[in-house]
C-alpha cells in the first residue's frame, strides 16, 4: 500500500482506493471535506482575484497549455498505468484513448486562448457599443470514474484557457490520475492556487462545491440524479450557472441495408467499449426487421471471441472488470431484473471469476420498451436488442426515453441517415460510426441527460462572462 496526498486533509482523515481486478487496496488518499473545499475555494479566489492566471495574455496562457499538453504526453505511460490500474481498464486503451483524448484537449484549448474576443455595436443614435468576454471567475468540475483523465482535461483546459480558476472534485473510486494530472500543471507552469484538486465523496466535498457562494459556476458530469442535487444547491446558494452532462441510453439504429459485418462490430464497441462504464454507450440496439435474424446469430457468433479479464496480463482481453463493487453489484442487479421481466440472453448474463468485478457481457433479446432494462442507464457491458419495421418506428421508439444524449445510425441510405440525423432528439448522432469523438466536437446532452458542452469553441462559454460597454459616439456622421 502506498500513502498519497500532496497535502492531509483538514480532518486528517484518508480514504482507499482499490484495485478494480481484485479488490485489493492501491492507496490512502488524503480525504477532503468541506473544510478543505473551503481552503481550495479561497485559494481559486486569491488567485483570480489578486494572481497572474487571468491577467496574462491568452497566448501566454497558450503557451503553458501547450507545455502541460507536452507534459501528459511525455508521461503518457505512467498515466496510463495509473488510470487503468484505478479503474480496471486496457493500459494501452487508455493510453491511445483516455491519455490521448486529455492531450488533445489541452492542445486544442491552448489553441483557442489568444482567440477569445468580443463584437463592436454600431448601436442607434449618439453611441457605440462592444463587448468584453471576460473570465467568469472560480469554477467548480465534479468529475467521475470512467473516463478521470480524459474528463479532467476537457473540464479545466477551457477553463484554463478563458483565464479562470478552479477547484476540482475527482471521483472518490478514481482519484490518482487528477492528482497525477494536477502536478504536471504546476510542472508546466500553472501558478499555485490555479487548480486545486480535492479528493473526497459526493455528499461532503461535492456538495460543499456546488453549494458554494463563492463558485461561479460548477460543471458536473455524473448521474442524472446527482445533476439535480447540483441544480437545486446552485438554487439555494448563489444561483451559479450549471452544466450538465448526465446519463444516456442512447438508440443505435441499424438499417437492413447496413454492412451486416460492420453494423455487429459497432454495436458490439457501442455497447462494450470501456465495459460498458460510457454515459454514451448505445444500450439499445434497434435492427430493422429484414436482417434481424441474421444480425442475432452473427452477434452471438461474434461474442464467443470477446475476451473478458485482467486487461494487465493477457493482451487478448477486450473487457476488464467493472470499477468497483457497488457498480457490479447495480449492474448485476439490472441483468436478473431483465430476466425477471422476461427478456431472453441471448449471450452472458452472470458474474465470471471468483476475485474481481468481471461480468460477462450480456445481450438480451425479446426486450420491451417498458422494461427496465430498456429504459435506465446501467452503466455495464448489457446490450438490449430490439426489432423495428420502419423509418418512423424507429425514430418514434429512438426518442421516447427521458435522455437525449448520443445516437447512432447504421446505413447506406443517405436520405434515411438525413431523416434520422434531424429527428433524433440527442447531443450527438454518429452515422456508420460511433464514440467518433475530438476535442473540437461539442458534446453534451438534450433533457435529461443535462446540458451545456464539454469540448469544441462552445465549451469556452461557460467559463466567459459576456461584458456589454457603451460608450457616447459624438460629431460622428457614421
Ligand atoms: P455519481 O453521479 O454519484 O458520481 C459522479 C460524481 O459526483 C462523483 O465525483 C461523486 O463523488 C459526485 N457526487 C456524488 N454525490 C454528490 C452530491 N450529493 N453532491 C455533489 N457531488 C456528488 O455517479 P456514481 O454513483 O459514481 O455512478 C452512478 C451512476 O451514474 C452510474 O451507474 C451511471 O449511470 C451514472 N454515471 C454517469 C456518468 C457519465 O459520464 N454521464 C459517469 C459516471 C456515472
Amino acid at each position: 500500500m502506498m500513502y498519497i496526498s500532496s497535502s492531509s486533509s483538514s480532518s486528517g482523515r484518508t480514504f482507499e482506493t482499490r484495485d478494480p481486478r481484485t479488490g485489493d487496496v492501491i492507496a490512502s488518499v488524503a480525504e477532503g471535506d468541506k473544510d478543505d473545499v473551503d481552503l481550495a475555494v479561497r485559494a481559486a479566489r486569491k488567485a483570480f482575484d489578486h494572481g497572474e492566471w487571468p491577467r496574462i495574455s491568452g497566448s501566454e496562457r497558450g503557451r503553458i497549455l501547450t507545455r502541460f499538453a507536452d507534459l501528459v504526453e511525455q508521461h503518457a505511460d505512467e498515466l496510463a498505468a495509473l488510470e487503468s490500474l484505478d479503474a480496471g481498464k486496457h493500459p494501452a486503451v487508455t493510453k491511445a484513448v483516455d491519455v490521448g483524448n486529455a492531450a488533445g484537449s489541452l492542445r486544442y484549448f491552448a489553441g483557442a486562448a489568444d482567440k477569445i474576443h468580443g463584437e463592436t455595436l454600431k448601436m442607434q443614435g449618439q453611441f457605440q457599443g462592444y463587448t468584453l468576454r471576460e473570465p467568469l471567475g472560480v469554477a467548480g468540475f465534479i468529475i467521475p470514474w470512467n473516463f478521470p483523465t480524459t474528463m479532467f482535461a476537457i473540464k479545466v483546459a477551457p477553463a484554463l484557457a478563458a483565464g479562470c480558476t478552479m477547484v476540482v472534485k475527482p471521483a472518490e473510486q478514481t482519484p490518482l490520475s487528477a492528482l497525477y494530472l494536477a502536478d504536471l500543471a504546476k510542472k508546466a507552469g500553472i501558478p499555485d492556487g490555479v487548480i486545486n484538486v480535492v479528493p473526497g465523496f459526493g455528499p461532503t466535498a461535492g456538495a460543499a462545491i456546488a453549494s458554494h457562494m463563492d463558485v461561479d459556476t460548477v460543471s458536473f458530469t455524473g448521474s442524472t440524479e446527482v445533476g439535480r442535487l447540483i441544480m437545486e444547491a446552485s438554487a439555494r446558494s448563489n444561483l451559479k450557472p450549471v452544466s450538465l452532462e448526465l446519463g444516456g441510453k442512447s438508440p443505435l439504429i441499424i438499417f437492413e441495408d447496413a454492412d451486416l459485418d460492420m453494423a455487429v462490430e459497432l454495436a458490439i464497441s457501442a455497447n462494450l467499449f470501456n465495459k460498458g462504464e460510457a454515459c454514451v454507450a448505445a444500450s439499445r440496439v434497434y435492427v430493422q426487421e429484414g436482417i434481424y435474424d441474421q444480425f442475432e446469430k452473427k452477434l452471438a457468433e461474434r461474442m464467443k471471441s470477446w475476451v473478458v479479464g485482467d486487461p494487465f496480463n493477457d493482451p487478448r482481453v477486450n473487457q476488464g472488470p467493472q470499477v468497483d463493487k457497488v457498480q457490479y453489484d447495480r449492474v448485476l442487479s439490472y441483468i436478473d431484473q431483465g430476466k425477471r421481466e422476461g427478456a431472453t440472453v441471448l449471450t452472458g448474463g452472470r458474474p465470471l471469476g471468483q476475485n474481481g468485478y468481471y461480468i460477462e457481457p450480456t445481450v438480451f433479446t425479446n426486450v420491451k420498451e417498458d422494461m427496465t432494462i430498456a429504459k435506465e442507464e446501467i452503466f455495464g457491458p448489457v446490450m438490449c436488442l430490439m426489432k423495428f419495421k420502419t423509418v418512423d418506428e424507429a425514430i418514434e421508439r429512438a426518442n421516447d426515453t427521458k435522455y437525449g444524449l448520443g445516437a447512432g445510425v447504421v446505413t447506406r441510405d443517405l436520405d434515411v441517415a438525413n431523416r434520422v440525423v434531424r429527428s433524433v432528439r440527442a447531443g450527438v448522432v454518429w452515422v456508420n460510426c460511433y464514440f467518433a469523438m475530438g476535442s473540437d466536437v461539442p458534446f453534451g446532452g438534450r433533457k435529461m441527460s443535462g446540458f451545456g458542452k464539454d469540448e469544441g469553441m462552445h465549451a469556452l462559454d461557460k467559463f466567459l462572462a459576456v461584458k456589454s460597454v457603451v460608450t457616447p459616439l459624438k460629431g460622428s456622421p457614421w
